[in-house]
């Protein structure tokens, strides 16, 4: 990887942009349901702090139309002060002069939030005068925004034209992690894919079955495997177009993608479950989780293993009794002796709800970006940081 880090770049008493990624989760009042995006900033912004640098972050938060008040990033100031114990001012606009008048009363260890990158249409469309109108607010630019770098964005592609840009240590960290799984594993590695479709994950499963010693499946996506395989899936969730897909990719892999054995059905989500041989679905019930043989084939698969890739749950885990098989494969791989990266907001909410997120070796919020990092396509905000080194920008 040749992007700058933050440790190769001068930063002293200069005004840094720093784009996060602060799109938390709002719950039913509004609320912040969970602060670990804004707590995967700190390290790279406390350093910063320490290097006397003026901290301008921006982020974007939800899928605004416009300026719309309940997408203000005021809430996510409020929580990052709390958090960094110091003020945190915020603006209420991303460009422009009021914006620059404000920077510039600011002294050094100071810290400000934009408002919503969102609210600019121009964001999405990587449009250039938008990106320099953002890069007039600093000397520095530093991408600490993981997930949304597999977006051509003005906030992490095209402003790389402008500034000296370098990798945050959460994007650093995560990159070098991930990388190291793609090319340079330690072995046996695993990667266990969940969720509900095929089709999201095709590339992902194809790039890695080149590399892993096997590829667990689980989550719905399962049924579509198994129709391949003439098993009676009952009433399960599948894609009926990509059976023939999966068939391919069961026969290409060699008896490396492994399926489950049993599966814990119902008529629907509210009816009662139990567990069935999956390959013998009663017709009026679907499979909503993996079974308990399943789970223990899979731990007992991944006991030894030193890397592990996860991304999916491998059950309908928003409801408590079809968790197990996504709880039980989080404490599995918490346990293990290993490089253990997951991708995905919905793994890592499951992950975060047993409190075992210390645990693993990297979680990485973005499901999308992961997914193309792992189906080996270049993102195009770190190609933009290389380019923008390579152009000694
Ligand atoms: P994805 O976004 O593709 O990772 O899919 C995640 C979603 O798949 C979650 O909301 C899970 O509840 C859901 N899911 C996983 N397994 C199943 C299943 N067997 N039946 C229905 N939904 C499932």
């Amino acid at each position: 990887m040749a992007f700058r880090t933050l440790k190769d770049i001068n930063v002293r008493h200069k005004k840094v942009l720093v784009r996060v990624d602060f799109n938390v989760p709002i719950d039913s009042r509004g609320r912040i349901a969970d602060d670990t995006r804004i707590r995967a900033a700190i390290p790279t912004i406390e350093y910063l702090l320490r290097k006397q640098a003026i901290v301008i972050l921006m982020t974007h938060f939800g899928r605004p139309k416009g300026v719309e008040d309940k997408f203000r990033t005021d809430i996510l100031a409020q929580r990052l002060a709390e958090l960094l114990k110091r003020p945190v001012y915020k603006y209420d606009d991303v460009i422009g002069a009021d914006v620059e008048d404000s920077i510039n009363v600011l002294v050094y260890g100071e810290v400000c939030l934009l408002e919503n990158l969102r609210f600019y249409p121009e964001e999405e469309k990587n449009d250039e005068g938008f990106a320099m109108a953002l890069s007039e607010l600093a000397d520095v630019y530093v991408n600490d925004a993981f997930s949304v770098s597999h977006r051509a964005h003005a906030s992490v592609h095209a402003i790389t034209k402008y500034l000296p840009s370098a990798a945050g240590f959460q994007l650093q960290k995560g990159i070098e992690t991930m990388d190291r799984a793609l090319h340079n594993p330690k072995r046996p590695y695993l990667a266990v894919m969940g969720g509900a479709k095929v089709s999201d994950k095709i590339e992902v499963i194809e790039n890695l079955l080149k590399k892993v010693d096997a590829l667990l499946i689980g989550g719905a996506m399962m049924f579509t495997f198994l129709k391949a395989t003439g098993a009676s899936i009952g009433r399960s969730l599948y894609e009926p177009d990509k059976v023939a897909l999966a068939g391919k990719l069961l026969r290409k892999a060699r008896g490396k993608i492994v399926l489950p054995v049993d599966c814990v059905a119902a008529k629907s989500p509210k009816s009662p479950a139990k567990v069935v041989d999956v390959r013998k679905i009663p017709s009026g019930r679907m499979g909503l989780d993996i079974g308990p043989e399943t789970q223990a084939i899979y731990a007992q698969m991944l006991s030894g293993a030193k890397t592990v890739v996860w991304n999916g749950p491998v059950g309908l885990f928003e409801v408590p009794k079809f968790a197990k098989g996504t709880f039980a494969l989080a404490k599995t791989i918490a346990k293990l002796d290993a490089t253990t990266i997951v991708g995905g907001g919905d793994t890592i909410d499951a992950i975060n709800k047993r409190g075992l997120g210390k645990k693993f070796t990297h979680l990485s919020t973005g499901g999308g970006a992961s997914l193309d990092f792992f189906a080996g396509k270049t993102l195009p905000a770190i190609k933009a940081l290389e380019e923008n080194y390579a152009r000694r920008i």
